[in-house]
Parts: C-alpha cells; structure tokens; sequence
C-alpha cells in the first residue's frame, strides 16, 4: 500500500499572485481550496454581429446576419467568456443588452464560485433580457471551471464519449437551394429541415433526393389545423423523419396535446419551451423540450431543464441560436445526457471567434478544455 502523501501544491492557469491555490494529496483527501482577495469580478462586453454562410429562412422570417453580445468576466487574472445570441424573434438587441448590461454591477462580487447569489442577482435585476443574462451566466461558468481547471461535462459528472450526433439545419428555400445546401452537409448524420413555410413536401422530396440520413423537422408553429398536421407527421414518418419540433402555435396546448397523443413520432416544444417553470406545464402536452441557453438564461438554468425533463421522462434536445462557438461549446456541455442535440450554430456562420466543440464524424466532440470548453481565436 502507498505511503507516499507528498501534497502537490499546483496553481491553475491563473497568474502569479492570484487568490487560488489549487493543493490536493495523491489520495485526493484535501480539496482545491482559494483565498478570497477582496477583489471583485470585472465585466466587460461589446456588441458584434456574426455573419451568415447563408441566408436563412424559417417559417417566420429571413436573415443574413445575427446580433451577438460577447462578454468578459475577469478575476484575478482568469478570464471568462460569455455570449448573448440574438436572432430578432426574441426581442432581444444590441440596444436593450447593453441597457441591461450596463445596469448591473458585479464588482460587488469578490467571490465567483458563490454562483448561484450572482445569477440571481442577475436575473432579478429585470425581467426578461434572456439572452443578455445567459452572456453572464456563461462567462461565469467559464471563469469558475478555469478555476477549478476543470470543464463543466466533468464538474456535472457526464461522460463526454456519450456526446450525441448534432443535426445540421436547412432552412426553407427553393428546391434547387435545398438540394446543395443538403450536398454540402453531406459530414453530417442527421438533418434538421425547416418546414411549415407551405412547401413542405417540396422541401422533405428535395432533401430526399441527396440523402437517406435520418431527418427531424422544425415546423416553427406554421401548422395550423391539427388533422392536417397528423396526417403530414404520419407522411413525415414515412420519409425517415425521427421528431417533429413545434408543429403548431406556442400558445395552442389542447391541440398539441392531441397531436402528441395520436402522433407516431415525438413531439417537441422549442418557442412554448423557455424557463424551467415549463417543463412541468408542458408535460402530457409535448413529449420533449428544445433547451437554449438564449432562452433560458444560461447554463445554470439550462442543467436544471435537462434534468428535470429527463426525471419527468421527457425527450431532450439541447438546441442554440446562430452563436459562436463560445455559446455552442457551453451548451455542448450538457450534450452528454440529452438525447438529440442540434448544436450547429457555429457552423452557420463565417466569422466565428472562438474555437472549442467539434463536430467529428457528425457527432458533438467535447474538447478538453475547462470551463465551457473554447478559447478565444480572434
Ligand atoms: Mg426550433
């Protein structure tokens, strides 16, 4: 038996001088500890847009480019980084981040790993801001894992070779459009097809022609009368398809309910699923939820969902905006224990700063990185 319990005194990443010292005995009896300096967290955060490969087209709207808010958390000389997407849809801006930013003050916070008083300061401090207080809340998880030297699928306990295949979205488009933008994510296993935009069958027949890859549909609420919608899931499942996301409005529970009881394919909320309060109101009436950061306000939140989803045996999809791949490589984090993951944001874009989860042979690759798993590139 080993008699060896030399204590290894080692320092984190951080700079010399810096309140943690990270000591632990061969045995891992004593834990990492850190000496509070008196300093406080130091935020920053600048507006950015990110550029689109494509032009994208929901049942909604289109868009070429996304309005992000990247953010900096820095303490003792350990920086986290942070990001608000914003598509138009959630009501969010660069205008009202930066009103919401800029009313906070974290400096008051001189120890960062009292997480949850910091994010409930945040998201008491106004209502909504969803996206903006997700940019806080991831920046803080990066710091705290970069201190603690450790990514969170590990502080969480998840096993990162569980990782899911992520989906690749092709959004509403012409046939001909359709069927390069299906060649050209030809890496990728599974695809996310955007539909509800009146040419369905077009759009499922276009994608068919190139591929036999499992598809799952996002149908963006633009089902309006719930015999059809059956009748085209029942189609649907025919053509490969494995789930069908939002067919009908968000607001419009009894005739989600009765498509899911009668549906052949599960059914999820993705725009009638935001905070964790409604993972319990929308069980019995989807069989899954679509979780994103954006919507949720972050990691913290977004942990609670997946869990709790998984302990009402709800389907789970962790799901982004178009984001970096600092948003993507944070969500990435929970894609251990989801059962499909559409977490192609970062490759929707030509102008990504950050580089952290991959995808490899179609299927999310966690890098070993700690914190949220990315560093900055640009
Ligand atoms: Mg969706």
């Amino acid at each position: 038996m080993k008699t060896n319990r030399r204590i290894f005194i080692g320092t984190t990443t951080m700079a010399a001088g810096a309140g943690i010292l990270s000591s632990f005995s061969k045995d891992g009896k004593s834990l990492p500890h850190y000496k509070p300096t008196g300093n406080g967290l130091k935020f920053t955060f600048r507006p950015f847009e990110l550029q689109l490969r494509h032009v994208f087209t929901i049942a909604s709207n289109s868009r070429t480019t996304t309005a992000v808010m990247l953010t900096e958390l820095e303490w003792e000389g350990v920086t986290g980084y942070g990001e608000a997407s914003m598509p138009p849809y959630l009501g969010e801006s660069h205008q009202t981040a930066t009103k919401f930013l800029s009313s906070l003050n974290l400096s008051q916070f001189k120890d960062p790993f009292k997480m949850e008083e910091i994010l409930d300061y945040v998201d008491a401090a106004l209502p909504g801001n969803c996206a903006a207080k997700a940019a806080v809340d991831i920046a803080l998880h990066d710091l705290v894992g970069k201190l603690l030297n450790q990514p969170w699928h590990r502080i969480w306990g998840y096993s990162p070779e569980n990782t899911p295949l992520t989906t690749f979205t092709i959004g509403i488009d012409k046939s001909e459009q359709v069927i390069a933008k299906t060649k050209e994510a030809s890496a990728f296993k599974v695809l996310k097809i955007k539909i509800g935009g009146g040419n369905d069958e077009e759009m499922i027949k276009s994608v068919r022609s190139v591929t036999k890859v499992p598809l799952c549909v996002d149908v963006n609420q633009g089902w309006k009368d719930r015999q059809e919608a059956l009748d085209k899931i029942f189609w649907l499942k025919e053509q490969g398809v494995v789930f069908i996301e939002q067919p009908m409005a968000k607001h419009d529970f009894d005739d989600t309910a009765w498509l899911t009881q009668h549906s052949p394919l599960p059914i999820l909320a993705d725009e009638a699923m935001q905070r964790v309060g409604d993972v319990e109101r929308l069980h019995g009436v989807y069989s899954g939820v679509n979780c994103k950061l954006m919507k949720c306000t972050g990691m913290r939140e977004a942990h609670k969902i997946i869990e709790m989803a998984r302990s009402l045996k709800m389907k789970t999809l962790m799901g982004c905006m178009t984001e970096t791949s600092c948003g993507i490589s944070a969500a990435a984090q929970l894609s251990p224990i989801v059962d499909w993951a559409d977490l192609d944001g970062n490759l929707l874009i030509s102008n990504d700063q950050f580089e952290g989860m991959k995808v490899l042979e179609g299927k999310v690759t966690l890098s070993d990185l700690p914190g949220i798993g990315a560093k900055k590139i640009i």
